[in-house]
């Protein structure tokens, strides 16, 4: 952590931050130039509130050069993670994993049918919402287990991993039988309670960024997983909320890179809600690919116009096939592949 001190601090002043600094456990190099002193502390406790040293008179100001997460953090694990499932699928090796299907499961019909088309076009994983976080109460909530139940048959039928969201600690148990990871949806990346439990299990965890968390909330949510020894995490870029509203939400695309430098974790862009709008979703995914992501999440529907949640945002079968077709031609130039 670097402090620097104003121009007029006094030597009773930095005197002062030099013993505050110490009580808190830091060794501190002190330059004292012409003009401005400058403190160098090393050895800090990670949970560190830089904002208790700003408030010192004298202080200019704190940077702090450490990251405030340790598990998530790419010097953890600096070759990078990569999943490995059961069925031999990887995520953030150098195949590139597709999900996708409906935002929400809404019968048996649907659901298979979605899932023959985005099987047969080469998705990996299929994605449906039992539990569903809709903005308005009176909006389709997600048909709860029996969701879970179907998701795992077409999964299963269709050679298909399966992703759902969890909302609340209480439908953890109940999950697991069914799915093969976790989303944790951008509402609850800070459900801190949530995130714990999650870190108590060994499915893996596909956690999307908030509405309006910077990365590295991202990461210190993710932090909380692994923490509690769950370090099957995958982070997901989702779109953020900006003063634009020509789309649903901004499409960070610059996320992918800068999670790619700063963690080991692997990293998803959903351009689906990225953008809300189905004539974006291709040009973001095939951006996403070109910027590092390991795998995407798409919502598909073979009906979207009657789709009980997010129908805009779906595309067609024949569009999400044409999108695959791309991705491959895509992938060999950015060195990946598509799995
Ligand atoms: C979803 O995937 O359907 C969903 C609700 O996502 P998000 O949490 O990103 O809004
Ligand atoms: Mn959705």
């Amino acid at each position: 952590m670097i402090v620097a001190m104003q121009d007029s601090a006094s030597d009773e002043q930095i005197q002062n931050v030099i013993e505050h600094l110490v009580r808190m456990g830091f060794s501190v190099h002190r330059t004292t130039g012409v003009r401005q002193t400058i403190l160098a502390a090393v050895g800090a406790r990670i949970d560190f509130d830089t904002r208790n040293l700003e408030v010192l008179p004298g202080v200019q100001e704190v940077h702090r050069i450490s990251a405030p997460y340790k598990l998530a953090g790419r010097s953890f694990r600096p070759e990078g993670t990569i999943l490995k499932f059961p069925n031999g699928l990887q995520i953030g090796g150098n195949e590139v994993i597709v999900m996708a299907g409906p935002c929400s499961v809404e019968s048996r019909e649907q659901l298979f049918t979605i899932s023959e088309q985005i099987a047969k076009a080469g998705a990996r994983v299929l994605r449906g919402g039992a539990f569903k976080p809709r903005s308005s109460p009176y909006a389709f909530q997600g048909l709860g287990l029996e969701a879970l139940k179907l998701l795992r048959e077409a999964g299963d039928k269709f050679r298909l991993l399966v992703i759902s969201e969890v909302m609340e600690i209480s439908q953890i148990e109940m999950m697991v039988p069914y799915v093969d990871l976790f989303q944790v949806g951008a509402r609850n990346m800070q459900n801190f309670n949530l995130l714990r439990e999650l870190g108590k299990v060994k499915t893996p965890v596909l956690l999307k960024r908030g509405i309006s968390a910077t990365l590295e909330e991202l990461l210190l949510s993710a932090e909380y997983i692994m923490a509690g020894g769950n370090y099957n995490v995958i982070l997901c870029e989702r779109g953020i909320r900006t003063f634009e509203t020509y789309t649903r939400n901004t499409m960070d695309i610059s996320a992918i890179p800068i999670i790619k430098k700063l963690s080991h974790l692997p990293m998803t862009a959903d351009p689906s809600h990225g953008t809300g709008r189905r004539d974006k979703v291709a040009p973001m995914a095939r951006a996403s690919l070109a910027a590092g992501a390991d795998a995407l999440l798409i919502e598909v529907h073979h009906d979207p116009d009657h789709a009980l949640s997010d129908g805009a945002q779906s595309l067609f079968p024949d569009q999400f096939q044409e999108l695959m077709n791309e991705l491959r031609i895509i992938a060999p130039a950015v060195g990946r592949q598509i799995a």
